[in-house]
């Protein structure tokens, strides 16, 4: 196994190691492990995967508690994904947990199951007013639709416009200005959409094909996935100390690791306003903070997560033993504080802030490296994209494809 943090962490790699690989991968979350693996294996070339952290599997990292509890350091991650492909891949590297995610909002003292949907609305209204509602829907859409909630609210019938006013109103508007410090209108229509009306009974978040965890946990499914012999992984280095680029006329030109020039490719799953010194300004990105309530019992709340979304100051909360299916007598709940991010040294970048503005911003600094041809952006970060984790495993894997072609 070439995972090894201490080894790694006191000896990084020479610059002639560095130049002597056929590919060098920044980070090692999703983006980076996958295409990494698929470089070493299908490609036959050997790679280094630099990670600044002292850990693998990016923001998809799990550990055990100090309860025993399997959580997730950076925010529960929950596999779903209807693409063939993603799912075939990963499921090399890891059995699956059955798991359906299930979320309640807590709306004043009650719970409704969220994405909002026709259960929901026989637990929000009299029994009249919520069989009116259920009609106006089954009306205008098929069973199983997905509706947007901005769409929703400008329907043609006033019936669902109401209803769309009271979904807006007590599970998107004070949620999302604790997300994202935006209203839902503010923000590209691609986020709230993620969350849809559904109209019908299935109280599960996802509907997609397959569903679950990684049976032992992400990060064993990340040792796994790195496991192989043209893979060398360097934990707890920083990219952007070896990494520098000449800047002619605006614009990044050549590509040195260290002192020596390098001609190999280059994957970045880093952010790109930080690796170019962020002299357009710093992206904005929503980040956050979590605590942790311990608990001697089998469970506090009634699912995985609940959402809070008419009061509190956090977002969420998440029992990670509903997602992972561990059996014990004690459990640790997380709360999720959504915060700007203005200290690039101390906060995490978790979230792009999706909006007109923001993605032009973005674009100067793809512009900036785009005479590197031996440069690659991918990830959540480096394309500043709200990626789940099966739609990078995907991306990854079509960059892999037209890399090795
Ligand atoms: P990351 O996982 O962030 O990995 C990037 C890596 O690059 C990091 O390890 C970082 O340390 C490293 N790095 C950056 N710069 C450098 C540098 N200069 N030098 C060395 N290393 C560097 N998706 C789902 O499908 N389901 C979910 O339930 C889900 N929940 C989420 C919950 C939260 C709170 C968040 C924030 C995201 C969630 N996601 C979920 C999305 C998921 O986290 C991403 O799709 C996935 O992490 C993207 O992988 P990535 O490799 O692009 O980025
Ligand atoms: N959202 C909301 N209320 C909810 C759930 C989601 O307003 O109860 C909105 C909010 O803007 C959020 C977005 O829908 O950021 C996407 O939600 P999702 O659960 O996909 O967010 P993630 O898990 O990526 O944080």
């Amino acid at each position: 196994m070439p995972v090894t943090p201490i080894d790694a962490m006191l000896q990084p790699p020479s610059d002639d190691e560095l130049a002597g690989c056929d590919a060098i991968v920044v980070g090692a979350g999703f983006a980076g492990a996958v295409i990494a693996r698929e470089i070493a294996e299908r490609g036959g070339r050997k790679v280094a995967v630099i990670e600044r952290r002292p850990h693998i599997a990016g923001n998809a990292y799990d550990h055990s508690d100090r309860q025993g509890v399997l959580i997730h350091k950076y925010g529960p991650h929950i596999y779903h994904t209807n693409s063939e492909r993603v799912h075939t891949f990963l499921s090399r590297f890891t059995e699956w947990y059955d798991y359906q995610h299930e979320v309640l909002a807590s709306v004043h003292g009650k719970y409704i199951p969220v994405p909002f949907n026709l259960n929901s609305i026989a637990a929000s209204f009299p029994a009249d007013k919520a069989a009116a509602y259920r009609d106006a829907l089954l009306g205008s859409y098929a069973l199983g639709s997905k509706v947007g909630i901005l769409q929703l609210r400008r329907s043609d019938q006033e019936l669902l416009r109401e209803l769309a006013e009271y979904v807006y109103e007590h599970v998107f508007l004070h949620y999302t200005m604790k997300q994202w410090g935006l209203a839902p209108d503010e923000i590209d229509p691609e986020v709230t959409a993620r969350v849809p009306v559904l109209v019908d009974t299935d109280n599960r978040y996802f509907q997609d094909r397959y569903q679950g965890m990684p049976q032992n946990g992400y990060t064993p499914l990340f040792e796994r996935l790195l496991d192989h012999p043209n893979i060398t992984v360097y934990l707890g280095l920083d990219a952007i100390s070896r990494l520098h680029f000449d800047v002619q006329e605006g614009q990044a030109k050549a590509l040195d690791f260290g002192s020596l020039p390098y001609f190999g490719t280059v994957v970045y799953t880093g952010a790109l306003d930080e690796l170019a010194g962020w002299r357009y300004g710093i992206l904005p990105y929503r980040s956050l903070d979590f605590v942790y309530r311990y608990y001697q019992q089998k469970h506090v709340q009634p699912c995985g997560t609940v959402n809070f979304t008419v009061s509190e100051s956090y977002t969420r909360t998440t029992e990670y033993t509903w997602l992972t299916g561990q059996q014990l007598d004690v459990t640790t709940v997380a709360e999720e504080y959504p915060r700007a991010f203005e200290d690039t040294q101390a906060q995490i970048p978790y979230y792009p802030i999706l909006t007109d503005a923001n993605k032009q911003a973005y674009q100067r600094y793809v512009d900036f490296f785009a005479p590197l041809t031996n440069f690659r952006a991918l990830g959540r970060l480096a394309e500043y994209r709200y990626y789940n984790m099966d739609a990078i495993v995907q991306r990854a894997l079509g960059m892999a494809d037209e890399l090795l072609s």
